[in-house]
C-alpha cells in the first residue's frame, strides 16, 4: 500500500518487515552505531540517538526517475516525500498533518515557497510566507504533528513536553508550531535582554493553552545549557514519568525537522520548469545561506532522490567555519565566534554536518565517531582526501562578512527593486563569488531564509546612509523600512505592538527546574 502510494522503493528490501500487514518498514539508525534500528515514529519521537548521533535511513531510495519526480502542489509534493521516509506513519494520519500545517492561515502565500525571478538565469525562492517569517516556521508548523503520530504509533502515553532554548527566531517559530497542538506543550527558555525587542515580543505574547516562555538570568550559553541540564536530570525524568509527562526536543537534530524541507527543492524544480524556464534535460545550482547545515542538507538528500541538482552552493557568514572545511578538509571550530548582521548563522559546531560525513562515507560510523571525539577533545578533524573529494563534488562553499552583506542589499533593492534580508544577502554575495569564480551560467534558486523586516535595523543601515535611523526602536523601524520602501509590513509584525504580553517570568538559571514544575503543576 505504502510503496503504491509513493510509487517508489528503497533499494534493499530484504530486511524483515516489522509491521503485521508485512508492509516494508524503512529503519533508521544513528550515525554513531549500525546497531540500534529504529522506525521513523521512533526516531522522530527520540530526536538524537543515546550514543549522541544523529539518525539516519538506514536504507538508500532508488532516485526518483526524470518523468516521475514527484509534483503537484505543495502539499502533494509533501505527500510523496513524507510517506516515502515515514513508512509507519499511517497515510491518514500524515494527509490530517499536511493539511493542518501547510494552509492558508499559517502561509500568506499559496505556493507556500514562491519564486521570485530576479533576473533570467537568478530565482530567489521565499521560505518566509509562515507565522513568523523565518524559513524555520516551514519545518516547525509540521514537526508537532509528526511527533504526535509519533506518539500515537509508538503507543506512548505519555504527554511530550517540548523544551528549547533559544537565540531568537528557533523559539517564537516552535512556539506557533506547538501551541494548541494537543498531546503536546512547549516551553521555550530565552536569555533575558539576550534576544531583539522585536523577538522578545513576538515570544511573551505568545497564545496558546500549551505554552510556556520564561527569560532567564544570563546569556545564550546559560540558557543553552540550563536546557541541558534539564534534559539530563535523572531524578526530574523519573518525576516527569510518574506524572505522564516526557522530555523532547524540538531542534534541528530532529529528523523530522530535516524531512520537510526536502520538499521545497522539488517544488522549487516544478515551479521552474512549469514556466519554461528550464528546460528538462537541464539542471539547477541551490545557494543556501548555512548555520547548522541544515537548511542545505536537505538538499543533498532531494539531489540523492534525483532531482537534477548541479551544484549546492554553502554561503556562510565571517564566521566562515564551513566554508573553509569545504575547500580544506579541514573543520576548525577553536576560533572566535563573531556577532554578525546574520545572527541565525553564527555557529561554530554545525551539527547537521555529521549526516553528511556519515553518508558520503557509504555510513561509516567508525570514522565518524572519531572525527567527532577529535572535534570534541581538541576542537577540530581533518577528512581524508577521498571524502574532502567527494564533498567538493558537490558542495562550492565561500562566506561573505558584514560590508559585503550590506553592500548586496543595497544594490538589490537598487537594481531589481526588490528586499533582502541579511542571511539572504550572505547568499546572494556568495552566488556572485562563484560565477565570478567557476563560470557557471546554470540557473540558480537563492534560498531566502527570513523576510527583510525581521532583520529591519540592519536592512535599514543598507539602504540608507550610516546614522539616519539610529536610536529608533525596532518596532518603529518596521514601520519606516515599510514607508521608505513602499512593502506592507508582515500581519502579525505589525500588530505586536498591541498584543498583550502573557509571559514575564524572569527565572534564574537554578530555578529553571522548578518553573518547569511549576509550569506543569506539578
Ligand atoms: C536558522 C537560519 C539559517 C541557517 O539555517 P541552517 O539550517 O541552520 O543552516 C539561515 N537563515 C535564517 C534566517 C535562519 O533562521
Amino acid at each position: 500500500m505504502i510503496k503504491r502510494i509513493s510509487g517508489l522503493f528503497w533499494r534493499n528490501q530484504m530486511i524483515p518487515a516489522s509491521n503485521p500487514k508485512g508492509d516494508f518498514i524503512l529503519r533508521y539508525y544513528s550515525t554513531r552505531n549500525q546497531g540500534e534500528y529504529k522506525t521513523a515514529a521512533e526516531a522522530i519521537k527520540k530526536g538524537l540517538a543515546d550514543d549522541g548521533g544523529l539518525y539516519v535511513p538506514a536504507e538508500r531510495a532508488v532516485p526518483f526517475k526524470k518523468d516521475n519526480l514527484p509534483r503537484g502542489s505543495y502539499t502533494e509534493i509533501a505527500d510523496v516525500i513524507f510517506k516515502l521516509f515515514l513508512t509507519d506513519f499511517d497515510a491518514a494520519d500524515m494527509e490530517k498533518a499536511i493539511a493542518s500545517a501547510y494552509n492558508d492561515i499559517n502561509f500568506d502565500h499559496p505556493l507556500i515557497t514562491p519564486l521570485h525571478k530576479l533576473s533570467p538565469d537568478l530565482h530567489v525562492m521565499e521560505l518566509w510566507h509562515g507565522p513568523t517569517y523565518a524559513f524555520k516556521d516551514i519545518a516547525l508548523q509540521i514537526l508537532p504533528h509528526f511527533l504526535r503520530t509519533a506518539i500515537k504509533v509508538t503507543g506512548e502515553k505519555s504527554e511530550v513536553v517540548v523544551l528549547a532554548a533559544t537565540s531568537g527566531d528557533t523559539g517564537k517559530s516552535a512556539l506557533e508550531g506547538f501551541s494548541n497542538v494537543s498531546g503536546t506543550r512547549i516551553i521555550v527558555y530565552f536569555p533575558e535582554g539576550g534576544v531583539s525587542e522585536v523577538q522578545q515580543l513576538q515570544m511573551t505574547t505568545q497564545e496558546g493553552d500549551n505554552v510556556g516562555v520564561a527569560a532567564v538570568r544570563g546569556n545564550f550559553d546559560d540558557t543553552q545549557n540550563g536546557v541541558k541540564e534539564l534534559f539530563n536530570d535523572r531524578k526530574l525524568k523519573e518525576r516527569l514519568e510518574k506524572s505522564g509527562y516526557r522530555l523532547s526536543s524540538a531542534n534541528s537534530i530532529n529528523w523530522g525537522r530535516l524531512l520537510p524541507q526536502i520538499v521545497y527543492y522539488f517544488a522549487a524544480y516544478r515551479d521552474l520548469l512549469s514556466r519554461g524556464e528550464l528546460q528538462p534535460e537541464e539542471k539547477v545550482n541551490f545557494v543556501v545561506p548555512t548555520g547548522n547545515f541544515g537548511n542545505i542538507l536537505a538538499g543533498y538528500y532531494a539531489r540523492e532522490l534525483g532531482l537534477p541538482v548541479n551544484r549546492l552552493i554553502c554561503a556562510a557568514n565571517r564566521n566562515n567555519v564551513l566554508s573553509d572545511f569545504i575547500n580544506t578538509g579541514r573543520y576548525l571550530s577553536r576560533r572566535p565566534l563573531h556577532q554578525t548582521f546574520s545572527p541565525s548563522m553564527d555557529i561554530l559546531v554545525s551539527s547537521n554536518l555529521e549526516r553528511l560525513l556519515f553518508e558520503i562515507t557509504e555510513h561509516d560510523p567508525r570514522q565518524i565517531v572519531r572525527w567527532m571525539d577529535q572535534l570534541k577533545n581538541s576542537g577540530e578533524y581533518e577528512v581524508d582526501p577521498e571524502t574532502l573529494q567527494k564533498l567538493q563534488g558537490l558542495f562550492w562553499a565561500d562566506y561573505a562578512d558584514d560590508r559585503e552583506t550590506l553592500q548586496i542589499i543595497a544594490e538589490t533593492y537598487r537594481y531589481f527593486h526588490y528586499l533582502i534580508d541579511t542571511h539572504t544577502a550572505v547568499g546572494l554575495a556568495v552566488l556572485q563569488k562563484y560565477r565570478t569564480e567557476e563560470k557557471d551560467n546554470c540557473h540558480s534558486v537563492l534560498l531566502s531564509t527570513a523576510s527583510p523586516f525581521k532583520f529591519s535595523g540592519s536592512v535599514i543601515k543598507a539602504l540608507f546612509d550610516g546614522e539616519k535611523y539610529s536610536g529608533v526602536s525596532e518596532l518603529d523601524l518596521l514601520h519606516i523600512l515599510s514607508r521608505e520602501t513602499g512593502n506592507p509590513v508582515p500581519a502579525n509584525l505589525a500588530l505586536l505592538h498591541e498584543k498583550p504580553v502573557k509571559h514575564k517570568q524572569v527565572v534564574g538559571r537554578q530555578d529553571m527546574r522548578d518553573h518547569l514544575l511549576d509550569a506543569l503543576d506539578l
